[in-house]
């Protein structure tokens, strides 16, 4: 029998409700309970592949190559488990899957509806997770803010599985955002009540209340929230901003969301939970580490959830090194123009990630030729890689033009190309080369010393690839490729070679990196970073000692 924990949001989005959701999955599962997360995004798109990260912020890609929300993300790094695809559904996919049965004649003679055709594949959709993972308590977040015309039919489903299941088998958790007037110091519940409300009057009743605020919330104003709200004190949880995202479950732990959650489900925990490792984990983080500073040359960097599961990686690999990651965000188109040069100089390591269309890439390109030229670690992700191999190639080939046909399609130099069976494809959407794919480590090289195994599996996310025809003149040129996959037809990673760390993979690894599980790569990367911090440092120092009393 599986149990259900729906998580809400309400007042305004962005406080932290997929941070919240992995966080009680964590809890859970830290007491011996099998867990699954599944998010319910409102959008019409199947899935966020086709949309634009100023929109969306990152696709998450998962081992099976579903393209997901940003959120899966977080799931899978507080979790430490491999989602699949069922765990993040779309309303694009529930009516194309219901527009494709009416067609069928499934219905036939029926009317289509939204209540009950809509919400049915909404909970038949829910239940796959259960089915697919073997989870005992299945975690489902709603996209969006109680109140948004798009996602009404979700809670209606959600209402309905209440109905069906009973109380114990499912929970409703809203997690809202208390207001600071400055003016009067106060922390406001007002709108919290509002959005409660508004819930109710759809049939949701929430169990438990996380009240996130900027400040600490007294028990003045649990008590407030749990009397207004027609919720016990004990389930109304502060949850006040941390820097440190890993943190939230530990302090969720600190006013025992934990044990309420299973009291409620009525559910025994299997373990005592053991917070040891975590809780080192975020201390370590919180303690100051010497800086290193990365440059993330890319092209979507106002929006930093673009990047969200780099910026993780780099956190998680840092934080093994005993250091900390201090970011420079530069937008490669900038660099076109002259401008973020000092910033791109000031950095000890700089990373190109993944993107798509022309826009910045010579930017890129120009970084990737300052990072091989003066010896700057390089990691490139997938797109980065791309461009670190034309850069070389511009230079091997003594020939600007040389490009990727996704760029400049009369390049006469196409060392990034279409493999012929991409070419054939017209659809844009889940049609690129996704997910997990094995990848040789050849012996000898920087990806064989950061990994220490000679197969790894990563995954991938992209169209082009390196052309074959160029392999040859770029290895004979200090190229070198370290990774390919096991027929050897494609080239996954590539160095160069006499340099400290300039290494692009086709894949990305960034997918793959957990807080207490840093990925090899980046591991690799940021040593090869905090080494050129302190041969600066070394440096100045010495420069200093030598200037003139
Ligand atoms: N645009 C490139 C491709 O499709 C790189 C994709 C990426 O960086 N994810 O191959």
């Amino acid at each position: 029998m599986t149990k259900y924990v729906f998580v809400t949001g309400g007042v305004v989005s962005s406080v932290g409700k997929g941070v919240t959701a992995a966080a009680i999955g964590k809890l859970l599962k830290e007491r011996g309970i099998k867990v699954s997360i599944q998010k319910l995004d409102p959008y019409i798109n199947v899935d966020p592949g086709t949309m634009n990260p100023y929109q969306h912020g990152e696709v998450y890609v998962l081992d099976d190559g579903s393209e997901t929300d940003l959120d899966l993300g977080h799931y899978e790094r507080f979790i430490d488990d491999n989602l699949s695809g069922v765990c993040n559904i779309t309303t694009g996919q529930i009516y194309s899957s219901v527009i494709a049965q009416e067609r069928k004649g499934t219905f036939l003679g029926g009317t289509i509806q939204v209540v009950p055709h809509i919400t049915s594949e909404i909970k038949r959709r829910i239940d796959r997770v259960p089915q697919e993972t073997g989870a005992e308590v299945v975690i489902v977040e709603v996209g969006g803010t109680v109140g948004d015309i798009e996602s009404l039919p979700f809670l209606e489903a959600l209402r309905q599985m209440r109905y069906e299941l009973g109380r114990e088998d499912t929970l409703y958790v809203h997690v809202t955002w208390l207001p600071y007037i400055g003016a009067t110091g106060e922390l406001k519940t007002k709108p919290t009540q509002h959005s409660v409300r508004e819930l109710r009057s759809i049939g949701l009743h929430p169990d438990v209340i996380i009240a996130r605020s900027d400040h600490p919330v007294g028990e003045d104003l649990r008590a407030k929230i749990a009397l207004f709200c027609d919720v016990e004190q004990k389930g109304v949880i502060p949850l006040e901003s941390t820097p440190v995202l890993y943190e939230v479950p530990l302090l969720l732990e600190a006013h025992a969301l934990g044990d309420y959650l299973l009291q409620k489900l009525n559910l025994k925990a299997r373990r005592k939970p053991d917070w040891k490792e975590w809780r080192a984990m975020v201390a370590a983080w919180r303690t100051r580490r010497p800086k290193v500073r990365i440059a993330v040359v890319g092209k979507y960097i106002e929006l930093e959830d673009a990047y969200m599961s780099v910026r993780e990686a780099v956190r998680h690999a840092s934080l093994a090194a005993d250091l900390d990651a201090e970011f420079s965000w530069i937008h490669s188109v900038d660099l076109e123009e002259g401008a973020g040069w000092d910033e791109l100089r000031a950095a000890h390591g700089v990373i190109v990630p993944g993107g798509f269309g022309d826009r910045g890439i010579e930017g890129m390109i120009a970084a990737a030729r300052y990072a091989r030229q003066e010896q700057v670690p390089y990691l490139g992700l997938c797109l980065g890689m791309q461009v670190m191999v034309i850069e070389c190639a511009r230079s091997v080939l003594d020939n600007k033009e040389a490009n990727s046909t996704e760029f400049d399609p009369k390049t006469p130099h196409a060392v990034i190309d279409l493999l012929p069976s991409q070419r054939e494809i017209g659809e844009l959407g889940g049609t690129m080369r996704l997910g997990l794919y094995p990848c040789e480590i050849k012996p000898g090289t920087v990806s064989a010393q950061a990994y220490g195994r000679k197969r790894v599996e990563e995954r991938h996310r992209h169209r082009f690839e390196l052309n074959n025809a160029y392999r040859e003149v770029l290895e004979g040129h200090g190229m070198r490729f370290s990774g390919l996959s096991p027929d050897g037809k494609l080239v996954e990673i590539a160095e160069i070679a006499e340099h400290a760390f300039m290494l692009g993979s086709q894949f990305h690894p960034e997918f793959r990196s957990r807080p207490i599980r840093p990925h090899p790569l980046f591991v690799a990367f940021i040593k090869a970073a905090a080494q050129r911090a302190e041969a600066n440092n070394e440096k100045s120092t010495a420069t200093l000692g030598e200037e003139p009393e």
